[in-house]
């Protein structure tokens, strides 16, 4: 009889597959218990490391041209492999003989006083995995697919890397429902669970329900037959929803709410129907600048921003300036070894102190905004002082571009509402052309719990009465000051708390893709 396990509920659905763990490279390879041959093995994975790792750097500049030619670098020194080599002499397999000697080389650094080294240490962690992928015959959690994926936390870039196809689930042992893994798990509709705590190490099969935040580790059975039952009914009630997917989002009374999406890129949008929706009420760019990736020139930004706005077919089209660092971070970018990343250089604060890659991302949305209704939304905003220089940023760039000859417009300059200086005084922030409450922070920051850490999950609620009254605050401010305000953050998307939301007076809600007929769905019985 399969046991059944309790997490949090962090995206709803059903699924069941084989387990598949995820950064444990090291797992999925048994040694051959020759040492010549475990020598060889590691060698040769060293060289197809350093090989991927040449072949990444010629299709990159600059600092992350710098990151790969350190790995290369440390790759190709001997002395770096000589540890494992010895204990693979010993009888040690080549996995376990890389791994501990690069987990001491890794300790080494950490331990040190020097930012630069310390920084240096996940650089090494990202050898060592890459050298554990190359030895386990290079599965990393991009290449599986209808698998459970099960670790500890999961980065946002590794659930962007995984064909999720063929479906799919996530069960976390800590990681948070308000992460940003969640939210694009959501967006997706992936099931997923965390704060599982614990999950015996021999598992195979794993049904999760997403929406009671409960995994039930290999069902005999029975067990599976209940939970085949629990999927089809689960299809029934998806399917009487899809009733309301081509309405329009109206409450019984007939008062019509508007039902925009949040996305984070391209690829999302021919999954959904531009019909479905009454726009696109935020688009994170920041997911398309990946850790470790270089930063897309302006061509590569113009075109993924025209995408979205032609896609929309005048529709409106919120596109959020840069949202890195907290748990987003960017090499290259974000500053190393901060105390606390989440009150650290994030958002338009960090855009704001690296003016060039701020003016590359203006640019690139003044050009698209020629190609649909196209806003620009600031993350993270703090004082009035980042709407002004971020404005004259903007024009200066527009000034620029039609020096140039380029065809661009000025798009309206809005800003999210998630700092609570900004939630408690809206009206020092009349400059912004249009308000948008992020709850995802602005819970976080209220409730002083942060959004991935498991352990204050149960105080990270943006039910709380003092979120929903800065929200109901920013909502009325709103409209005395005929600035108009939505709502784009997760809880938008939870069926539980449109009543509340509505009830604060806001009638425009930007939420996940894959809860649009639900969500439309539950309007329809307020
Ligand atoms: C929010 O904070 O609510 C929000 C929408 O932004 P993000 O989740 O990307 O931080
Ligand atoms: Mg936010």
């Amino acid at each position: 009889m399969g046991i059944s396990h309790q997490g949090i509920a962090a995206s709803d659905g059903l699924f069941i597959g084989p387990v598949r763990r995820l950064g444990s490279a090291q797992q999925e390879r048994q040694g051959t218990g020759d040492a010549a041959s475990e020598r060889e093995a590691l060698e040769l994975a060293i060289a197809r490391a350093i090989t991927s790792l040449a072949a990444l750097m010629e299709r990159v500049e600059g600092e992350a041209q710098d990151i790969l030619g350190f790995q290369v670098a440390m790759l190709e020194d001997d002395a770096l492999a000589a540890p494992a080599l010895s204990a693979i002499d010993q009888g040690t397999a080549a996995h376990v003989a890389w791994a501990a000697a690069l987990d001491g080389e890794i300790a080494g650094y950490e331990a040190s006083d020097d930012d630069y080294f310390r920084a240096r240490a996940a650089d090494l962690r990202d050898i060592r995995d890459r050298v554990l992928r190359q030895l386990a015959g290079e599965h990393a959690a991009g290449t599986v697919t209808g698998a459970v994926l099960v670790g500890d936390d999961i980065a946002p870039t590794a659930f962007l890397e995984t064909d999720w196809s063929a479906g799919g689930a996530i069960a976390l042992l800590q990681g948070s429902t308000t992460s940003h893994v969640a939210m694009l798990a959501r967006a997706r509709g992936i099931p997923m669970v965390t704060g599982l705590g614990e999950l015996p190490s021999n598992i195979t099969i794993l049904a999760v329900d997403g929406g009671r935040g409960a995994v039930l580790s290999d069902p005999d059975a029975a067990q599976r037959a209940q939970f085949d039952a629990a999927l089809d009914s689960d299809a029934r009630a998806r399917a009487s929803e899809e009733q309301f997917r081509f309405r329009p989002a109206a409450r019984r009374n007939g008062e019509r709410i508007d039902l925009l999406i949040n996305v984070a890129g391209v690829e999302e949008l021919d999954r959904i129907d531009h019909a479905a929706c009454d726009g696109i009420g935020l688009m994170r760019s920041e997911f398309l600048f990946r850790d470790g990736a270089p930063l897309p020139d302006e061509e590569t930004q113009y075109r993924a921003y025209r995408r979205f706005a032609e896609w929309a077919q005048g529709r409106p089209v919120t596109i959020r300036t840069l949202d890195i660092g907290g748990d987003k971070p960017v090499r290259g970018l974000t500053p190393e070894g901060e105390s606390n990343p989440f009150l650290g250089l994030r958002g338009v604060r960090l855009t704001l102190a690296h003016e060039s890659v701020f003016r590359t991302q203006l640019r690139a949305l003044a050009r698209a905004a020629e190609h649909g209704n196209l806003k620009v939304m600031l993350p993270m905003v703090t004082v009035p002082d980042e709407i002004t220089r971020s404005a004259a940023l903007l024009d200066a760039c527009i000034a620029e571009l039609k020096a140039e000859g380029m065809a661009c417009h000025r798009p309206p300059l809005g800003i999210m509402v998630e700092v609570p200086a900004v939630a408690v005084m809206p009206e020092l922030f009349r400059a912004a052309a249009f308000f948008s409450i992020g709850s995802n922070d602005l819970t976080q920051y209220v409730t002083a719990s942060s959004r991935d850490d498991a352990r204050v999950a149960a105080l990270n609620d943006p039910s709380h009465p003092a979120v929903t009254a800065l929200i109901a605050r920013v909502a009325l401010f709103g409209r005395e000051a005929g600035i108009p305000v939505s709502l784009c953050g997760d809880m938008a998307s939870e069926p539980r708390h449109l009543a509340a939301l509505l009830e604060t007076g806001l009638t425009s809600l930007s939420v996940a893709p894959a809860r649009i007929a639900r969500l439309k769905a539950a309007i329809a019985e307020l």
